[in-house]
This record gives C-alpha cells, structure tokens and sequence, in this order.
C-alpha cells in the first residue's frame, strides 16, 4: 500500500475531524451513515460534505450506498489517524521509507525530532484471508473493514505488550516505544532476516542461540508459533533479534505442543539447509531441554512458567478478551453473528470522544468471517512471502477504485444534495433526516459538540 504522507501535511483541521468522526461512527456501524459523520463532526454549513469529497479523493475513507449512503475508513485513512496522534504525542515527526512488507504489515522508518530512526509496523490483518476469500468477495465487500481495522487494533496491541514484557525479561527484541490503533513503534533493528542471510561466521553457536530461545520462551510460559527465518534479525556481530509477536500463544494453549515443535523444526530445517548443520533425526530422543546432543528439545520436558500471558500482558493493556477476540479470528471457520443496526451510540460516542488520542475500539464485538481458507490460512505466515500481498493489495485497490470511480459522479451529487438539506435545515431550524440505523443522541447536543470541539481543538 502506498503511504504518502505529504497529504497528511495537507490535510486541513476539518479533514482530520470528519476522518475522526467516521472512526467513531465505525464503533457502532460498518459503514457509518453520511448524517451521522456530519452529526459528530459538527462542521458548519454542510461542510462535512465537502470534506467527505475530499477525503474520498484521497482515498482516506470508502463510499458505500448500498445500504444506505455512508462511509467507512480505509486502511489508509485509519494509517493517518495512528501517524497523526503519534505526532501530536511527540512519539516522531516524519515518516520516511519502507523497510519491509509482512504477509499482513507495512513497516516504515519514522524519524524523531533529534534525528532518532525508529521502526513504525502499521498492522494490516486481512491482507492474507482476502486471497481465500476471493468468492465472497460480494458478502465480505461491506464488512472487511469494519473488521480487520479491528482486528488489526488488537493484533498491534498484543504485539506491543508482547515485546514490552518480553523485554523486560531480558529477551532479545525491539525495544517497544508506543502503540496507538493498529500502529506499533519500536527501535529499528540494524540488521537483516535470516532468510537473507547466505552465510554465518558461527552458525552453531547461532542455532544455538535461536533453538535457546524457543526454550526460554516456553519456560517463560509462549510460545511464538512463528519462530523461522523471517522473524528473526541477525547483525553483522551475528546478534539475534526476533520480531513479529501478534501470533504468540501460552504454554497452556491446547495446540502448544504442536506450535512448539513447528517452531523448532522451522529452525533445524532452515539451518540444516541453508547452513549445513546436521541433526539427529529423532525428534524423541531427547529427554532434556537443552539441544547439546543435537536432537529437538522435547517441549514436555522444559520447566514451563504459567501465568506469564495473564498478569503481565493484561498489566500492559491487553486483556483476556482481545485474545479471545483474536482467537475467534484465527480459529472462526464459520460464518457467525451479524453487527447489530439498532445499536445506540451516543452514550459511547460521547466517551470515545473524550478518550481519544488513544487506541478508539471500533467494536467490542466483531463480527466473525468465514475465512473459507481455515486457521491455516493465517497460521501459516510468511508461507506466501510478501509479493502477494502486494498483489492482493493492488487488487484491493483497484476493486475500490473502480467502484469509487463508478460511483463518483452519483456520490457528487448526493453530496451536494445533502449538504444543501443540511444548510437549510441549519437555517430553518429542522432536523436532518434520520439514517436507516437507529441513532438516539442522549447526551444532547450542544455539550456533545463542545466536547468534540474540545477534543478536536488540540490539532
Ligand atoms: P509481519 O507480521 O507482517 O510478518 P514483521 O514484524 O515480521 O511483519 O516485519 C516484516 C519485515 O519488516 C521483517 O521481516 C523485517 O525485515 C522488517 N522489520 C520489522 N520490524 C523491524 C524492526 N524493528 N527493525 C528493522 N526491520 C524490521
Ligand atoms: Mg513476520
């Protein structure tokens, strides 16, 4: 996916208010009604309108009529959401290249005011399921969204808590500096992947080191289920870093002993190949935990530590219920529950409003997706390397493009329509007409505008 941040130097104070009123629709709709936008976002005379032109324009948020009139953010309208927040917060200033694509993330340099390069993952769930999902392109067109920027959130913040706790215990990853919506910041790695790695000075003493962490990690209490050559760092001291933690799972999981001996193997396969090493072939033989003789570590012998997941990740703001969430995600194979229409949202809006700056929850309760494709799918990362994404990326767009395209002259319209309804309604004092979903505004609206104005003031 393209990130051009010069528009997020362009874009007006207004810009980012409707862009934020649309994410804080999205808590309660996957596609948030026009009125609602212009509701939250309060902007004078229908200029929400206008700036829904233009975000449009921008690719910021995606136009939707085939329910009702409404919009949804993209990806690249929620990137702007994270970047700026992080900004205001002082995290960095500018964003600069990018360094790597995952099967579902873009990793970019971002630069602090004194010149600090750090590392920005911005979470791209979805990107990978789209590929099985292709035939019910039509069923997921109008949900996707909704739920992966969701998801996506979630799969940021266990990465988060995952690398701050993992440090804390002396492990060798990224230092973890902030996280805001599906956005993860940490150091930059000197470094490259092992897989682009053709030749070691010491691969024993490396192997060694890798296969020791599989083992700390489970006597830690994780697992990181995609333990291989992709998610591993090496410098040119030949120093190990692993990276990419969204996946980890507890000792306690009921596939732990299968994650585990994946992971092992991933590493005795990779450097058998790759480095010649030569192992045992037995992978029972051993009856210890350590790897001297060559053989894998038997996970039913370590000293596994529980609890580890559930008091310090929960300490670090991720909850027993985002795995849960996370969990139904890559484990759903079925089609479930539909988001309820007759949500009330202004009892949340009013909240949201004065929580955010922070990670804003689009949903409690995600729809499921049938992901046609299976756990498989997802647990498999890095199976299918980064071009597909970009592949599938560019279809994506293309798909929306082409959509927009065809609806753009309509969508004018109808723009222009409503903002004229909502200037005469502005003047003669009328309320605008209501959206197909039930909307019910609690807190009345003149202490909910000054809240957003508050809020809002601080760009
Ligand atoms: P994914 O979850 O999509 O696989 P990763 O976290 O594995 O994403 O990152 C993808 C690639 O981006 C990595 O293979 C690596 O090349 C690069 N990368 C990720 N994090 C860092 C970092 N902190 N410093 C330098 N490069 C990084
Ligand atoms: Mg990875």
């Amino acid at each position: 996916m393209k990130l051009n941040v010069d528009v997020l130097r362009y874009l007006s104070k207004e810009d980012f208010r409707v862009l934020t009123a649309v994410e804080m629709g999205m808590r309660n709709h996957e596609i948030v009604p026009s009125e609602l936008v212009d509701r939250i976002a309060s902007l004078k005379h229908g200029g929400t309108y206008k700036v829904l032109k233009n975000l449009l324009k921008h690719k910021l948020v995606h136009h939707d009529s085939s329910k009702y009139d409404g919009f949804r953010l993209t990806y690249l309208g929620y990137d702007f959401l994270a970047i700026k927040t992080m900004v205001n917060r002082g995290v960095f200033a500018s964003v600069g290249r990018q360094i790597g694509v995952g099967k579902e993330s873009d990793i970019f340099e971002v630069a602090t005011e004194d010149g600090t390069i750090l590392a920005m993952k911005l979470h791209r769930l979805g990107r990978v399921s789209f590929r099985a999902v292709k035939s019910k392109r039509d069923y997921l067109r109008h949900r996707r969204s909704y739920n992966w920027l969701y998801l996506s959130r979630l799969a940021a913040l266990k990465e988060f808590a995952f690398m701050k706790a993992l440090e804390e215990h002396g492990f060798p990853v990224p230092n973890a500096i902030d996280c805001n919506r599906h956005c993860v910041i940490m150091s930059l790695i000197q470094g490259y992947p092992l897989v682009q790695v053709k030749e070691l000075q010491n691969p024993e003493t490396v192997f060694d080191r890798i296969i020791g962490l599989v083992i700390q990690l489970a006597e830690h209490g994780l697992i990181h289920c995609d333990f291989n050559e992709f998610n591993i760092m090496i410098d040119d001291h030949e120093k190990v870093t692993m990276i990419d933690f969204p996946q980890m799972v507890s000792v306690s999981h009921r596939n732990a002993q299968m994650y585990f001996d994946r992971d092992v193997e991933c590493i005795f396969k990779f450097f058998g190949k790759r480095f010649n090493l030569s192992f045992e072939e037995d992978a029972d033989n051993s009856d210890s935990g350590d790897v001297e003789d060559g053989s894998r570590p038997s996970f039913s012998s370590i000293n596994k530590a529980d609890g580890f997941l559930d008091k310090e990740l929960a300490a670090s703001g991720f909850t027993r219920k985002d795995q849960a969430d996370m969990d139904k995600f890559i484990e759903e194979d079925s089609a479930g529950g539909a988001v309820s229409d007759d949500e009330d949202d202004s009892t949340d809006l009013d909240e949201a409003i004065v929580r955010d700056t922070d990670a804003l929850p689009l949903s409690e309760e995600p729809e499921q997706i049938h992901e046609g494709g299976g756990p498989e799918e997802v647990e498999n990362r890095e199976s299918t390397g980064a071009s597909g994404s970009n592949e599938l990326e560019a279809q994506n767009e293309s798909d929306e493009s082409e959509a927009q395209d065809r609806n753009d002259a309509e969508l004018v319209k109808c723009l222009n329509k409503q903002r004229r309804r909502a200037i005469s309604a502005a003047h003669g004092g009328h309320k605008p007409f209501t959206s197909r979903n039930s909307y019910k505004d609690k807190g009345g609206r003149s202490s909910h505008n000054s809240k957003i104005q508050k809020q809002m003031c601080n760009w």
